[in-house]
């Protein structure tokens, strides 16, 4: 990581990711990255202008890490934005790549139960997932075989984060209550109820 970090050659920043990429399927190994301020290194890169192959490992490691509920701390708040803006503009030309942008937001999203979002962060993803699954529709009787195979793939990622965002918009609408009788104050997310419930009720 240090070596990313120390040199503008592309090549050696390829090879780098790419181990990276290998080791971040662990755990152990995840923790240790994101304390090293992988995340930030990885941000700057997807949203720069950068060769596709470093793209392509920069969002293959993000999604290794995405499983990690330590990355969404990192990732939330404004970063999220680098990330949107990158599904806003993922396109049919790099199937690969737009599928595993989506897969991001889906693994932090399974990862975490819910992303702390803003309303147009939200909205803004909402929106760039819904055009994906419909382009992801009408491409699906021209695709090859090999396209076909990316967007059957593409559609169940889809399908996944698009349950999510309905389950959350109708549980934010319900709210989360505070279980102790009499107190009746409601949340509009399960860990601000839980802070709530231990600032409030736990001597
Ligand atoms: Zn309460």
């Amino acid at each position: 990581m240090q070596l990313c970090d120390k040199t503008d050659n592309p090549e050696i920043i390829v090879e780098c990711l790419r181990i990276l990429c290998n080791l971040g399927r662990n755990p152990q190994i995840q923790k240790l990255l994101i304390l090293e301020g992988i995340i930030d290194k990885l941000l700057d890169y997807i949203s720069s202008d950068i060769e596709e192959e470093i793209l392509g490992y920069s969002i293959g490691l993000l999604i290794n890490l995405s499983t990690n509920k330590q990355a969404y701390e990192e990732i939330k708040g404004e970063k999220l934005n680098k990330i949107i803006e990158l599904l806003k503009k993922s396109d049919f030309e790099n199937l690969e790549l737009t599928k595993n942008i989506v897969k991001i937001f889906s693994n932090i999203y399974i990862t975490s139960g819910n992303i702390q979002w803003t309303t147009i962060q939200r909205d803004e993803i909402n929106q760039a997932i819904t055009n994906i699954g419909s382009e992801c529709d009408s491409c699906l009787d021209v695709a090859n075989e090999e396209e076909k195979n990316i967007l059957n793939d593409l559609h169940s990622v889809i399908k996944i984060f698009i349950n999510f965002i309905a389950e959350s918009t109708l549980q934010k609408e319900k709210g989360f209550l505070c279980p102790v009788k009499g107190c009746g104050r409601k949340f509009e997310s399960k860990s601000e109820m839980e802070s709530h419930f231990s600032r409030r009720h736990k001597n």
